[in-house]
Parts: C-alpha cells; structure tokens; sequence
C-alpha cells in the first residue's frame, strides 16, 4: 500500500521509496521523542506551488517582485504564532531548530561572549555548546547539570539544579543563559532562570524545542513571560512541518531578523512557512490542548508500567512526552545500542541516550529515551502505552532470540494496524 498523499508524484524510484517508508511509519511503533505524524492540511502545505518563490527579505521588504501573496501568507503565520504563545514578535523562517538557536546567538550576542546551558550529557542540545557545533566555536559555553540520581519518590534526583546554575552564573557572569533540554523528562520552570539572569544582568532564552506543543497546549508552563527569547522547532510536540521559529520581545525583533536573514539563511521556504501556518491554526484548537494533556498522561502511564517492567526512569519519572530509561536495573550487561537495535528488529523505533554520568561512551549508552507524541497523534492511549512497555520488555528479554522478536514485531503490527494515523485519509 502506498501513502494516499502520493498520487501526484511521477517518479517511481521515489515513490517506491515513500511506499516503504509508509509502510514503516504505519507498521512500526514511532516512539523517538522528538518525531510526530503531521496532519494531511499540514503536508500538503508542505507540498504546495509556494515553494516556487523567491522571497528573501520580510513581509512589505522583499528583495523581490511578486510577493503580495506570499507576504499575506508569512504574516499570517506570524500573527498566529505570537497569538498562540502571547509575543510581541515572531520569526517563522528558521530551516530548523539549531538554525534558530544559532540566530538567537548571533542576534543577541558577540563572538566570544559567555552563554550558561545545560550539559550536553545530562540534556542539552548540540546547540548548547557542544565541541562539534559551531556553537562552541564563536561563543564559549559553561554548562550546568541535574543533581544527584536519589530514589527517594518525592524529593526526585536528576533535575535541573539551580544551585549549580546560580553559582556558575555568578561565578562566570554569562551573557545569556539557555533553558530547554533534549533528553529531560521534567517541567522546565522559566521563572528561576529569570530570577539567576537578573542577579547577574544576564538575557534568557528558553529553548523549546521538545516542548512547544506542550506549551501551546497549555500542558507546560509558558516561558515567553520570563525569557527575552523563545526558540523552538516545528516539527516535535508542536506536530508541525519540519523547521524552526522564534518568538521573542519587541526589543529583539529586529536583531532576530536580521540575524536570521541575511545572517544565516537565504531565501526562506514559504511552503514551509505555510505548513507552519496550518500547524499553529491547529495548535490553536481545544482539541490540542486535550492532545498535549493525553501526551503526559500517556507518558506517565508509560513510565509506571516501564517501572513494572524492571526499568529505572532518570529522575524517577516524567511531566512531559519524554523518558529516559537506565537500562541497568533491568540488565546490567544491555546498553543503549543494543536496546536500540533489537528494538528496532522488534519493530519498535526509539533512540539510545546518554544518561546523567553515564559511564558508557555517547556511542553506546546506558540509556534509552522513549516519547509518547506520535502514537498520542496516532489515537493510542494509557492502556496501549502499558502494552507497549510490556512488549518492549519482551523484545530486550528476549533479544538474542529472533522468534521472541518476530513475535513482538507482529504483535506491534497488530497495535500499529489499530492505530494508523492516517487511517480516516485512506479510503
Ligand atoms: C531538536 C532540538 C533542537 C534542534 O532542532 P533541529 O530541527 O533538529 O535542528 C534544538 N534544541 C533542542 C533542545 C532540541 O531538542
């Protein structure tokens, strides 16, 4: 079976190649945190005559004709988004994420100057000062980290420790600090971010990447009150099309601007631009709010029965679409690689992840982290979601025999086939 959206393409190389990956996408359980199935309206924006235009520049200041459409549809876009998360400004062209976190530096900073943000180790993001992004070489990072793992269920280690941020910003007086994480189970709280850059004359921005969906839905607290700047991707809780914005205060619109274009991108891609615009009219919709309600409750359900299972979560638990799971408790000699790859036999698609001080390399792991996003998208709700930690206990169990996979994998297909999200398009 092909995916119903392909009618139109005319080149059968490729689409035999979407075939598969349709037949992936519907037959496999989508649990990497950061992946979501965006709706019909938003990929045919994303596929839409839009992506024959030129546009660089801003609505009303294009550096070419023809744009009069194209400007209504970009402002359109940005009135939604600010609407959505009550800004004063916005900027919809970042390409991706680390586009938009690279502008908001670029923006807001010099070269050389000192951004505080969360260990790539324990949460952060490449972005976030890693030696392999460029990042690391224009501005120079100090990273804070979680506190001590603690199984004690009511005081949770392995959360964000704002001593350790407050002394690191005294200490080394940053020019920005950075909230947000890309490996972090726990509510990030804007507020004392706030509170450390005001001791120190410090600027915030939140990165909410993960969480933006949450946000919008009303599930997470909103940090645009409190940060200067609020980057985020498209494309995760958010359900959008693939890509980046910024929502920041009026003081910073034009430095955003300029930073993204011409800063680091040419012209921008209006078709994307659209797709952002559908997502953030459907991020808008109560609906969404009961989605990104259903996404922690699924998460949570989710961890309890990973629990069940023999699994230790990282910090003990989660209040958002994400988990991080220590795999030693369950088995000392399984790490993350291994999960991920007879896992992903057992047709099931998750990503292995460094742990807080995890004693294995980056490449191998001790951990693996699990989101509830897409199959919440996909209809599933806290029953599935603990029938899926018992199949994923099965499959890692059982993981040097092929017959314990392949039974797993069929009885993932059998949920999977319960549960197409696309599954009202195809008729
Ligand atoms: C995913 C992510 C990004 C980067 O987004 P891309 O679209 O992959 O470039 C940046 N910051 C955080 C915290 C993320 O999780």
């Amino acid at each position: 079976m092909a995916s119903p959206f392909d009618a139109w393409i005319r080149d059968e190389e490729v689409v035999t190649l979407l075939a598969q990956e349709w037949a992936r996408q519907t037959s496999t359980l989508q649990l990497i945190a950061s992946e979501n199935f965006a709706s019909p309206s938003v990929l045919a924006a994303g596929g839409s005559i839009l992506t024959n235009k030129y546009a660089e520049g801003y609505p009303g200041r294009r550096y070419y004709g023809g744009n009069a459409v194209v400007d209504e549809v970009e402002d359109l876009a940005r009135r939604r988004v600010t609407a959505l998360f009550g800004a004063d400004h916005a900027n919809v062209q970042p390409h991706s994420g680390a586009n938009a976190n690279v502008a908001v530096y670029q923006a807001l900073l010099e070269p050389g100057d000192t951004i505080l943000a969360m260990r790539l180790d324990q949460g952060g993001h490449l972005t976030h000062g890693s030696p392999a992004s460029i990042t690391s070489k224009y501005w120079h990072f100090v990273s804070y980290g979680v506190t001590p793992r603690n199984d004690d269920p009511d005081h949770p280690g392995e959360v964000i420790d704002f001593d350790n941020v407050r002394d690191l910003a005294l200490a080394h007086r940053p020019r920005l600090i950075v909230a947000g994480a890309t490996a972090y189970a726990r509510r990030i709280d804007p507020v004392p971010f706030r509170e450390i850059a005001d001791e120190v004359g410090a600027l915030v921005m939140f990165d909410a990447a993960h969480v933006a969906g949450l946000i919008a839905g009303g599930a997470h607290p909103n940090p645009v009150p409190y940060a200067d700047v609020v980057a985020f991707t498209t494309h995760k809780t958010l359900r959008g099309p693939r890509g980046g914005a910024i929502v920041s205060r009026e003081e910073w619109a034009k430095r955003i601007d300029s930073a993204v274009f011409p800063g680091q991108q040419g012209g921008p891609l209006e078709h994307a631009i659209a797709a952002k615009a559908v997502a953030f009219r459907e991020a808008a919709q109560p609906s969404f709010s009961q989605y990104a309600a259903q996404i922690v409750a699924n998460a949570q359900a989710f961890g309890a029965a990973l629990v069940g299972q023999g699994f230790r979560l990282v910090s003990g638990g989660t209040e958002n679409h994400l988990l991080l799971v220590d795999l030693r408790d369950f088995d000392v000699d399984l790490t993350g690689k291994e999960a991920q790859e007879a896992l992903d036999r057992a047709g099931i698609t998750t990503n292995r992840n460094t742990i807080p001080d995890d004693p294995r390399s980056p490449f191998v792991t001790s951990g693996l982290r699990v989101g509830t996003a897409a199959q919440t998208t996909a209809g599933m709700r806290e029953a599935e979601f603990g029938q899926i930690a018992g199949l994923m206990a099965r499959a890692l169990r059982g993981r040097g025999d092929e017959a314990v996979l392949a039974q797993v994998r069929g009885e993932v297909a059998d949920l999977c086939a319960a549960f197409n999200p696309y599954a009202s398009f195809t008729s």
